[in-house]
């Protein structure tokens, strides 16, 4: 009898293509080899972005067909395309497959919102819940490409030591600890930067938990980001934030799963995230882009960029197309928190010679993103205090006439609500420092209820009728 023919996976072989990756200033256009650990133009000093050179070789096959290699692969249950490098070829084929780190990141769910949710937005929508990646933040996925890359050349150069170092805002250091910490101790150092009292405590728990040195320096995110550029300038060091062109490639893959959730139909799709450091919009653009290119999708979507008015500078460059680096005040929407943002001048750029009109900003207040958040999850959600920025963003953009009501609607939440507790508790104990500007409005608070553990006295409390 003929062998049976076992599953589709059998079928499906590893990505061969290995692509011409470079570094490509987005200044004075230079190019760099990959061989070194680059994060801004030595000629320029302008930022770096990956640039395959032989992308176009990609056009070879039709939209159809990637869409349909695509989609097969997500029946593969090889652990190199069960993640991000499902789509090896747009986010770092130069990575070899048995070099790919696979941590359970990606492929995180889009849930719709109920009719109650809808209707408190006034328009229907869907949430992507980036929370569900395995440090529960979305930088899980830029984290899976840029470590698998150091695995790749640590394996290819036999490099005997290195130190992964970033700053973060809590998540980034979040992730790059736990990416770091899968790497060999011998071989790999991993080191965390944080404003001290700026994170929450599970985000400050996480890097601690994966054995990272970490330190706590004054100031704010921007204060530590100083600091771990001028270490990454002069010293030998793997720089993990999103400055570095490996992790926004792996980011790009937030676009690729929304549009293959949607079924690669792309017409009409509002994404609407928010902007901290504007490494995720720059790469959720870019990942779109890549699909348009390759006629995997027929439309660009319209994105809606959110920030909060405590920390506002993109918004600002949209209202009146000058760029000022701002003064941030405290915001719930902390990882979120920056004045200056880092990838800024590849928005500029994104837009500029793509996106054009299909891009907005919109600013919320901290009140309205604490009301976002809750309201969220009081109807099946887990969504941090980002996401309910990107919810209030949406409510605004609406009422803006920037959106309609049969667009389809695609929001980002991008860590997990038990990250955010802290916020939640001030909220519910109406204990607001007053420069947040938050009050509490009753149905939105919850607290526990202390009764005896007596039935009779849980149903009196409870009203409940006799059978
Ligand atoms: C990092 C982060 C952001 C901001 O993303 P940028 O790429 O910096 O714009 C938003 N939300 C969460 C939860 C984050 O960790
Ligand atoms: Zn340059």
């Amino acid at each position: 009898m003929a062998k049976k023919h076992d599953s589709l996976s059998d079928s499906i072989n590893l990505p061969s293509y290995r692509g011409d990756v470079v570094y490509s200033c987005i200044g004075c256009e230079s190019e760099y080899s990959l061989d070194d650990f680059l994060y801004t133009c030595p000629s320029c000093g302008s930022l770096l972005k990956l640039l395959d050179r032989s992308f176009d070789t990609l056009k070879a096959y039709p939209g159809s067909r990637w869409r349909d290699i695509f989609d097969r692969r997500r029946m593969s249950n090889h652990p190199s395309l069960s993640g991000i490098f499902l789509y090896h070829e747009l986010i770092l084929p130069t990575v070899e497959p048995e070099d790919v780190i696979y941590l359970g990141e990606g492929h995180t769910p889009l849930v719709q919102a109920n009719e109650d949710l809808a209707g408190w937005a006034r328009v229907p929508f869907s949430v992507k819940n980036d929370g569900l990646n395995p440090s529960a933040s979305f930088k899980d996925r830029g984290m899976a490409s840029a470590i698998s890359y150091l695995n790749y050349v640590i394996r290819k150069r036999d490099i005997p030591e290195v130190l992964g170092i970033c700053a973060s805002t809590g998540d980034t250091s979040a992730a790059a600890a736990l990416y770091l910490s899968y790497l060999p101790k011998g071989r790999v150092k991993s080191v965390v930067l944080l404003p001290r009292g700026k994170v929450t405590p599970q985000q400050l728990s996480q890097p601690l938990g994966s054995g990272s040195t970490v330190i706590e320096l004054p100031g704010v995110f921007d204060d530590c980001m100083e600091i771990v550029e001028e270490l990454a300038e002069n010293f030998e060091v793997f720089l993990l934030n999103s400055r570095n062109p490996l992790r926004i490639n792996g980011q790009k893959s937030f676009s690729y799963e929304v549009a293959q959730q949607l079924g690669w139909d792309t017409s009409n799709l509002v994404v609407v995230v928010p902007v901290g450091n504007a490494g995720n919009i720059t790469a959720i653009m870019e990942g779109f882009l890549d699909l348009y290119r390759l006629e995997i999708i027929d439309n660009l979507p319209t994105i809606v960029g959110v920030q909060s008015s405590h920390a506002d500078p993109v918004y600002r460059w949209s209202m009146t197309g000058k760029y000022n680096p701002v003064e941030v005040t405290p915001s719930v929407a902390q990882a979120a928190m920056i004045g200056d943002p880092v990838s800024f001048p590849k928005v500029k750029n994104l837009v500029e010679e793509h996106f054009g009109s299909r891009i907005f900003v919109v600013r919320v207040s901290e009140q309205e993103i604490m009301e976002g958040m809750l309201t969220a999850n009081r109807h099946g959600h887990v969504v941090c205090t980002q996401g309910g920025e990107s919810i209030a963003g949406l409510r605004k953009a609406l009422e803006k006439g920037l959106v309609g009501k049969t667009d389809t609607i695609v929001v980002d939440s991008t860590s997990h609500q038990l990250k955010f507790t802290e916020f939640q508790q001030m909220y519910f104990d109406d204990s607001f420092p007053p420069e947040y500007g938050i009050s509490t409005r009753d149905e939105l608070r919850n607290a526990p209820v202390a009764l005896r553990a007596d039935a009779r006295e849980v149903a009196r409390y409870l009203n409940l009728k006799k059978k």
